[in-house]
């Protein structure tokens, strides 16, 4: 049953970042990132009819007045993110279900974004900029972004957030996004394998921040995982699940024999096959996504958070110089000590 669990979580939590050269040191193939123009960007200039009456809504809606105005009608301005309202998401969900879910989310988000720039402190453009984000969850971008279907993703080429599925979805996989956001396009920490893109992302959102947007919808657990998940030690007395905790169990559970042939999704962007070698001899690539940030954790803990993010460039083999010991020993280092914290902790990996 937990592997079921986690599966459905980790569908939930899927989210991409397109990175040029994304991918480790593995030997799997590369995917082929095809990026379409935006949908918005293509569409013929014409304005929406002027006649067409503003929605009622409380939020501070302005027309679009660029040419994706079509598509996306109204903007609404914040301090950290412009929001284009999308017309066929309006339609989708019903123009005040729609505009309510993003008011709802708007406080939160402002504060989780502001607490992601605060961890980046001295390494950020200053100001930064809003950052755009376009809902689909009508999914008319979502495969050709991707090949299939995934949360959200973050793409470098026009610094656009798209957020996929639903505004719960959009809660679990928005600060993991804005992280990218920063790390890639407002700093320059090097950045160029999914292990490090990925596991900052998922490390500075579940161990650094708040993160209100994900605890608002409790990780998108119900009644039933809630119930499971506090048996297993993931959830404090009111039945929130602990991120950290969350982490350390889900790293640990790719450190256990029983869990051989177990599916997993990796940050090269992969759902690959939990194999005796990876375990024996881990490769950054095909680490888990849970991996990533809780070794970054680990690393944080033990070399200061200046000198992991001095090196979010290191490739595998060149980890013995940066951090005395090569990955492999350094990684097999953490995983045995995740799997006696998870002990200490009380979290049951059965
Ligand atoms: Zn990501």
């Amino acid at each position: 049953m937990l592997r079921k669990i986690i599966a459905a979580v980790l569908i939930f939590a899927m989210c991409l970042a397109f990175v040029s050269g994304c991918a480790g040191n593995g030997d799997e193939p590369q995917p082929e990132i095809i990026e379409p123009e935006p949908q918005g960007q293509v569409e013929p200039t014409e304005k929406p009819e002027e006649t067409e009456p503003m929605p009622e809504t409380s939020l501070p809606l302005i027309k679009n007045e660029g040419n994706n105005s079509v598509s996306y009608p109204y903007l609404v301005c914040t301090d950290n993110a412009t929001w284009y309202i999308s017309k066929a998401d309006m339609e989708l969900l019903g123009e005040s279900e729609y505009l309510a879910g993003l008011e709802s989310m708007l406080p939160l988000v402002e504060a989780d974004f502001t607490d992601a720039q605060a961890v980046f402190e001295g390494y950020l453009t200053d100001p930064v900029p809003p950052v755009d984000i376009y809902t689909d969850f009508s999914a008319k971008t979502e495969v050709a972004q991707s090949g299939r279907p995934v949360g959200a993703i973050y793409r470098m080429s026009d610094r656009r957030i798209y957020l996929y599925g639903s505004w719960a979805q959009a809660s679990f996989t928005l600060l993991h996004e804005y992280t990218h956001y920063l790390s890639m396009t407002c700093a320059d920490l090097g950045l160029k394998s999914g292990f490090w893109a990925e596991g900052l992302a998922d490390y500075v959102a579940h161990f650094l921040c708040e993160n209100s947007l994900v605890r608002s919808i409790n990780f998108g657990l119900d009644e039933n995982g809630v119930a499971f998940f506090k048996a297993h030690g993931l959830c404090d007395e009111e039945g929130n699940i602990e991120p950290k905790k969350y982490y350390y169990g889900e790293s640990a559970q790719m450190h256990r024999a029983e869990n051989l042939g177990q599916q997993y999704f990796a940050v090269s962007g992969y759902t690959m096959t939990l194999r005796e070698s990876q375990m024996q001899h881990p490769l950054m690539s095909s680490a888990s996504y849970f991996e990533a940030a809780t070794f970054m954790d680990y690393l944080v803990e033990n070399y200061g958070k200046d000198t992991v993010f001095a090196h979010l460039d290191t490739r595998q083999e060149d980890f013995e110089s940066v951090y005395g010991k090569d990955f492999e020993t350094l990684f097999l280092e953490w995983a045995q000590y995740d799997l006696e914290l998870c002990e200490a902790l009380g979290i049951k990996l059965d």
